[in-house]
């Protein structure tokens, strides 16, 4: 074990020791790369911590995890649902005992607040409850049948080893909403976290271990996405991918399952809209915009980036929001008082100033914010102001294009039809809010809105573990996440016809 490279700040959450290193977990045997590669996990908040070594894993340590899925995938699937949940339920209980120190981790490494990190502990262990519970309520249909004597029925089967790759945004969550469907249902798992976030996840197989999942059941490696991320979606005994990331790579990943008609599961990219209607309460619609824009720095797939007004309340509305912007506290996430911490890394810093370029050149008028902090506390760290920009045509590229940062776009609109337009025409379809107190526009905007995910009166982000998740269009393609669904993923339905008769029969069934 060792310190960070540079001293932690005295105040705030006591921060967990890093690891010198980070190791792969193959067949239940935690082991360093044979690659002698790697790269630094450093703290967003202060890019001089650097908070142990990711390694950097080569195509034939893919291959020996793989090959660890499949020598105990007959063992697990042929373990009884309820006795899997046992273990997801031990798992759950380990993930909330250590819910402090995970978000500490969290918070730490991937630069969410502690709270907001906490939020997201708590998620993950919501789902895995619920997933435990399927255990005992995995079930198929029971048919009648044109024929006497015979009995039609569906049963759903795991798959086999399957890949789950995650994004480093919710690090524990997304691993989680989709290992403790696919454990449940009796898969066994490679597990290819993102490298900006590698100690969380580490916490997550530790745990699974201490609940005393076999070996070879889950199997995580890190490394690159050129290098581990392709060579799993490759494999051959592969029989699932379970992605979720940027739309670049999602496409990527679901061309190359394509060519051998692989099953893949993919949740992308979003541009989620909050419409703010004329007989709205504003404060509630206001709270939640910046909630929805500047909660976790704006590194959210549900976060709202595009407030769509109707004109006439516009001017009250950004005067509220501006205010909302004003309080937040940016800083070191684990600092007391922080309500916003930085970008998570220099790639998605740049991109996040290179979008404030942008709206200056599409020449919108800048609300509040619009630039880097760098002064004192802040001067290590990647951390952008809260950014509001008013004037926004649904046209123009910052209400187009995924920006993964604190920066929102107040559109104005004449009325709902053209809210609806707007709301709509993006690429993404995600999640979206409505603020109203009509019911019959409320009921309107459900039917054509344009997103897997629809709020009334409650911001864009947030969802709860026994609901679905999953987006619309260019967000997502593949069965929901979360919810009981979420099992459809992760099995194959076979359809059992049993004749019952005992005799030779004729049919002309077809
Ligand atoms: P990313 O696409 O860069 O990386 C995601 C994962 O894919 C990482 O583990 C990465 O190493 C891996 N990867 C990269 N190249 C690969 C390849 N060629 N083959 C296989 N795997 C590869 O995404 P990110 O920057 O980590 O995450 C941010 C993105 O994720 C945003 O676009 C965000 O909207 C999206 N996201 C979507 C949801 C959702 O549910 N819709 C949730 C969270 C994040």
């Amino acid at each position: 074990m060792s310190t960070p490279t540079a001293p932690a700040p005295a105040t705030g959450r006591p921060r967990p020791t890093p690891p010198a290193r980070y190791r792969n977990y193959v067949g239940g045997k935690w082991a360093d790369s044979a690659s002698g590669k790697s790269v630094p996990n450093v703290s967003p908040a202060d890019q001089r911590v650097i908070l142990g070594q990711v390694p950097l894993s080569t195509p034939q340590e893919v291959d020996a995890a793989v090959a660890a899925a499949v020598q105990a995938f007959p063992g697990w699937r042929d373990t009884p649902a309820p006795v899997r949940a046992r273990i997801l339920y031990k798992w759950n209980a380990l993930i909330e005992k250590h819910a402090d120190e995970i978000a500490a981790i969290l918070a730490w490494e991937e630069g969410k607040t502690f709270g907001e990190a906490r939020g997201e502990v708590m998620k993950a262990a919501n789902v895995i409850e619920f997933m435990a519970g399927e255990g005992r309520r995995i079930g198929g249909a029971t048919l009648p049948s044109e024929m006497p004597k015979t009995f039609v029925y569906t049963v759903k089967q795991p798959l086999g080893p399957v890949a789950i790759i995650t994004p480093w945004n919710f690090p524990i969550a997304i691993p989680c909403w989709k290992m403790a469907p696919a454990l449940i249902a009796g898969n066994t798992i490679v597990f290819k976290p993102a490298t900006l976030t590698p100690w969380t996840a580490q916490r997550v197989v530790e745990l699974l271990e201490e609940a005393g999942l076999p070996p070879g059941v889950v199997n995580l490696i890190y490394g690159s996405g050129a290098a581990v991320g392709d060579q799993l979606v490759k494999h051959r005994s592969i029989r699932a991918v379970s992605f979720t990331g940027s739309n670049e790579v999602g496409t990527h990943v679901y061309t190359e399952g394509a060519k051998r008609l692989l099953k893949v599961q993919c949740e992308l990219g979003g541009k989620n809209p909050l419409v703010v209607l004329e007989d709205a309460d504003l404060e509630l619609a206001a709270v939640a915009t910046a909630q929805g824009a500047f909660g976790s720095t704006g590194q959210r797939c549900t976060a709202t980036s595009r407030a769509i007004v109707i004109d006439s309340i516009a001017d009250k509305f950004v005067e509220m929001l501006a205010a909302l912007a004003k309080k937040v506290v940016v800083g070191d996430p684990l600092a007391d008082g922080v309500t916003m911490g930085p970008s998570v890394d220099p790639g998605q810093f740049k991109t996040v100033m290179e979008y404030l370029g942008v709206a200056k050149g599409e020449g919108v008028k800048l609300v509040t914010g619009g630039k880097r902090l760098e002064d004192g506390a802040h001067a290590n760290g990647l951390f952008v102001e809260p950014t509001i920009y008013d004037g926004v045509n649904g046209s123009m590229r910052i209400a187009k294009e995924e920006i993964f940062g604190p920066v929102l776009s107040v559109i104005r609109v004449k009325d709902f039809d053209e809210a609806v337009h707007v709301a709509n025409d993006v690429e993404f379809g995600l999640s979206s809010s409505l603020y109203t107190n009509d019911v019959n526009r409320m009921y309107r905007f459900v039917d054509l809105i344009e997103t897997g995910i629809v709020h009334v009166n409650s911001p864009t982000v947030g969802g709860e573990a026994q609901a679905p998740f999953g987006g619309m269009k260019g967000t997502g393609v593949g069965t929901r996440e979360q919810g009981a669904v979420a099992v459809d993923f992760f099995t194959e339905l076979k359809t059992v016809y049993a004749d019952y008769t005992g005799t030779k029969r004729t049919t002309n069934i077809y």
